[in-house]
């Protein structure tokens, strides 16, 4: 059942791919299977997975015990609504959820998506503060170079230029927006950093519901890696200022930065969190927004006299089964280890890209490794070079950023960083 030619002229002329142009696309790259960190091409070539299909195939493809899990499942029901009813995948789940994360955080709204999920968490800040009769505060803050997905309430928190939204400008609610942090992780933290977000936050606190960020690493909108000190003290203005803290966890969540949550790298809890790709281990899309007693029984007590979302593929037991046990495989393994084994082979890995004229940073966190290059790349030109070294890497704009799973050995690790090393030396030039 192997694809054939006339199959990817068809996906070619007629499926969009994200972010794809309907002229002249460029060929996708036909996967017939995937395990551990390996995608198995149609024409039988096997390349070494550095995206873990953007950061969510954490534990590697085709693992035995998620398998099993969907298996399970699908045999008693793949879905069933959860208006009126509900099942065990998404109490396991849920009962999961609040145990992971800081203890304020108990009541769990199970979305389908990160965008959703962040929508969702809009709608709660939103919703809370119109029950305490202070609809006047609904606007978002945020901080520049962010992203949080791809619907109308996300993009308006996205960054208004790099947020790949800029189309929609017009049509967006109106935002306010900080620069972005720009003490790096691991330097020395300059005061100054957080000057404009309490300036903003003084200027404007009564009109705004919650600021929204990403904790630590912010990811599409620049993969730019902050101090943590900055988020302790955004932490502290929310409070001061009455505003609620929206954490966007979707990228960083269940251990990516080497913390479970990367919140933790300041201490702090936010009002609202947001977790998501890695949920399902890469099984299926499932998100989840977490918030805490208080906001979910304030809103619960306003007008309405319940939250305003309810999705019709909400709670689905499948994606929830296999998140379930997506989560308890990240316990019972090592994996902090393992994310700090794969911290230290992409910084001894990817120094050597500084060397490079084209480079212009090289960073990493957790299992995140970034190389930002001076001007943006071409796809069409990087990524075959890629492709030829045995490697799954998809540049966007000027970063050329790896996130493997977990589980990748020091082999693979080695040959996905000196690979990428190798493919920029020789893109043009
Ligand atoms: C990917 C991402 C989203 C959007 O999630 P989708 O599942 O693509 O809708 C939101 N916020 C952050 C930080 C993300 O990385």
């Amino acid at each position: 059942m192997s694809i054939t030619a006339q199959q990817i002229t068809f996906d070619q002329q007629h499926i969009w791919h994200p972010y794809s142009s309907m002229i002249n696309p460029p060929a996708m790259l036909p996967v017939e299977s995937a395990s551990g960190v390996r995608l198995t091409l149609a024409d039988g070539r096997e390349l070494i997975d550095g995206m873990a299909s953007w950061w969510s195939v954490i534990h590697g493809y085709n693992h035995p015990e998620l398998n099993a899990a969907a298996h399970q499942q699908i045999d008693r029901m793949a879905h069933v609504m959860f208006g009126g009813l509900t099942h065990q995948p998404a109490i396991d789940l849920s009962q999961q959820l609040v145990a992971l994360t800081p203890e304020p955080l108990d009541k769990v709204f199970i979305a389908d998506s990160g965008s959703v999920a962040v929508e969702v968490a809009i709608k709660m800040a939103i919703q809370y503060w119109h029950a305490r009769g202070q609809g006047q505060k609904h606007r978002l803050l945020t901080i520049l170079n962010g992203y949080h997905g791809d619907t109308f309430g996300a993009m308006s928190v996205c960054d208004p230029v790099n947020g790949m939204h800029e189309i929609f400008t017009e049509v967006l609610p109106r935002q306010l927006f900080a620069p972005a942090p720009q003490t790096r992780f691991e330097e020395d933290w300059n005061p100054d950093d957080i000057v404009p977000l309490a300036q903003l936050l003084a200027q404007h606190h009564h009109e705004i519901a919650a600021l929204i960020l990403e904790p630590i690493v912010q990811g599409a909108g620049g993969m730019r890696i902050y101090h943590p000190e900055y988020l302790k003290q955004a932490r502290a203005l929310c409070d001061q200022y009455n505003v609620l803290l929206i954490a966007d966890e979707i990228a960083t969540g269940f251990g990516r930065t080497g913390k479970l949550f990367a919140c933790e790298h300041a201490d702090i809890t936010p009002d609202i969190l947001c977790l998501g790709k890695a949920l399902t281990g890469g099984y299926m899309t499932l998100a989840a927004t977490l918030t805490t007693s208080h906001i979910g029984e304030t809103i619960s007590a306003g007008g309405a006299g319940c939250f305003m979302h309810g999705p019709t593929f909400m709670g689905n037991p499948l994606a929830c089964a296999v998140a379930a046990t997506s989560l308890k495989l990240l316990h019972s393994t090592d994996w902090q280890s393992n994310v700090q084994r794969i911290e230290a082979g992409l910084k001894a890995g990817l120094a050597a890209a500084r060397l490079l004229d084209s480079v212009a940073d090289v960073r990493c966190l957790g299992a995140i490794g970034v190389i930002e290059m001076k001007a943006p790349v071409d796809n069409r030109d990087l990524q075959p070079l890629l492709v030829e070294r045995g490697l799954w890497v998809r540049p966007f704009g000027k970063l050329v950023y790896v996130m493997p799973p977990y589980v990748m050995s020091d082999e693979d690790l080695q040959q996905l960083t000196t690979g990428m090393v190798s493919a920029l030396r020789t893109y043009r030039g």
